[in-house]
């Protein structure tokens, strides 16, 4: 991701070699390749004034995992029938704390997209400043249409097999797409019962009443919006006051991303699921979306039965209609890849001044460069999105002292930490001329850390 001046330069020769090899090595894992090419376009001007991370393999230790581990889930269904689903866990990097990262339960899942997540959440979790590596897991099973008993005992059977890869100074799991309290709650019980002992730390996320931590539930939605207030801020100090907000997802990540930015007197307009997005013109009702998302498991489109006035679009090609909203912010909160090009076109059409990554990858590089080219500020996901992981953090941290700190003093950590996090882009950024290019920023001041700490730990 080079910045107007540097295209047409050739790219430093020691990239080149290892991103060709790794896409040959990799040929099937798309989402994985785009990733890590993502990061490593970014980096060059670091990766060119220092030879000796060539001399030391770090580009090619960063793209190889520690240890990917997949395993056979077989569970019992309602009717009797015995389904087989495959779990996987990614232990990427170990180089700055014990892996940490969370587990997925969709569809969707496989190894490429177990593997992009694993590759982003090391410098997501290296840009905390915490001491957390990087993993993450899931499995292609869909909580989605299933019965609590039919979750409880897949649940049951997906740790009976990861229990024996993580323990709280090993690996650390949390929840991501389809793994709310519920699942990190039967996860950690099975744990709890094969172990036979509390270890609280073992995964984060956890309810309130059995040693999660306050915030957490909101970490990643709230520090997404304090973060964009951060860029916001920076740039021609601006505030989120006053200004058009669209979110994609109703997800645990664009709920709580609503809620912070109505605090700030944002107007959200509109937000969506995988079948469609309603649009409110006089502002989305969160305390509803709550209900029929977090208690009823229910569709977006039932918003409608409360609100007549507002409107409801089906999805129904692979442009979200959520991004043909005129908006001044735009927050992805839902899925890898969600902003195709077109959509990105009608949203500068449109007028947008930002976009908050507060999915994984929502925007495909490509699309980065287009918003970046524009003027749009680009909040990228390592960066914008890292409250959740942070938050699950200091989570572990009570659970090591038996100690629960506050609401307001853990949010007060979590705004802290956003802070630093926009801090360190910015930084980065301008030591090497980036402008307000924070995608570069983010991967340029996270990469630099975890090479120290690689070349510092020897070849291992
Ligand atoms: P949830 O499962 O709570 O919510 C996901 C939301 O996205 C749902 O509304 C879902 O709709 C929607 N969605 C899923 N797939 C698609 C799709 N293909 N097209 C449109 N909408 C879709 O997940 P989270 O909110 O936890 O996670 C959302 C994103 O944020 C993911 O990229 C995740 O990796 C990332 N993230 C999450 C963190 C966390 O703390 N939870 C931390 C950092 C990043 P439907 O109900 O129809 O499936």
């Amino acid at each position: 991701m080079l910045n107007g001046k540097d295209k047409g330069k050739t790219m430093n020769e020691y990239l080149k070699k290892v991103l060709e090899n790794t896409k040959a090595k990799n040929i099937h894992e798309p989402e994985y390749l785009q990733a890590v090419e993502e990061v490593l376009t970014s980096i060059e001007p670091v990766i060119d004034s220092h030879p000796e991370f060539e001399t030391n393999a770090v580009l090619e230790r960063m793209v190889e995992p520690e240890r990917i581990i997949t395993f056979r889930v077989p569970w019992i269904n309602d009717e009797g029938k015995t389904i087989v689903n495959r779990g996987y866990r990614v232990q990427f990097s170990s180089l700055i704390g014990p892996y940490k990262g969370g587990l997925r339960f969709d569809h969707s899942v496989n190894q490429s997209i177990m593997k992009f997540l694993g590759f982003e959440q090391i410098f997501k979790n290296a840009l905390t400043g915490l001491p957390i590596g990087g993993g993450k897991g899931g499995s292609d099973f869909d909580p989605k249409g299933k019965s609590d008993r039919e979750v409880m005992h897949f649940c049951q059977s997906f740790m009976t097999e990861l229990q024996r890869h993580i323990g709280p100074d090993v690996d650390v799991p949390a929840g991501d797409i389809g793994v709310g309290a519920r699942e990190v709650g039967y996860l950690f019980g099975q744990y709890k019962r094969i172990k036979n002992g509390y270890e609280g730390g073992v995964i984060t996320g956890k309810g309130l009443s059995y040693g999660g931590s306050l915030v957490r539930t909101e970490a990643t939605g709230y520090g997404l919006i304090y973060f964009m207030r951060e860029m916001l801020k920076a740039n021609g100090n601006r505030s989120l006051a006053g200004k058009t907000v669209t979110i994609s997802g109703s997800g645990n990540v664009a709920i709580y991303a609503c809620e912070k930015a109505q605090q700030y007197g944002a107007n959200v307009v509109a937000m969506s699921d995988s079948s469609g997005c309603i649009y409110d013109k006089n502002g989305i009702d969160i305390a509803l979306i709550k209900q029929i998302k977090e208690v009823e498991r229910g569709r977006i489109k039932e918003y409608l039965n409360v609100h007549p006035e507002a409107q409801y679009i089906e999805c129904t090609d692979e442009n979200s209609p959520i991004w043909t909203i005129k908006t001044d912010i735009a927050l992805p909160c839902a899925t890898q890849n969600e902003v195709s090009m077109q959509s990105a076109q009608k949203l500068v059409e449109n007028g947008v001044i930002a976009i908050g990554e507060g999915a994984n990858m929502p925007c495909p590089k490509e699309v980065t460069e287009y918003f970046l080219e524009k003027g749009v500020l680009v909040g990228p996901a390592k960066a914008a999105n890292a409250g959740g992981v942070a938050t699950s953090a200091i989570e572990m941290s009570q659970n090591s002292m038996r100690y629960y700190m506050t609401f307001e003093e853990v949010d007060k950590e979590l705004d802290d930490i956003m802070v630093n996090i926009f801090n360190s882009c910015q930084k980065a950024a301008e030591k090497y001329n980036l402008g307000n290019n924070y995608v570069a920023g983010a991967n340029i001041a996270s990469f630099s850390k975890l090479a120290e700490a690689m070349i510092a730990q020897g070849i291992v």
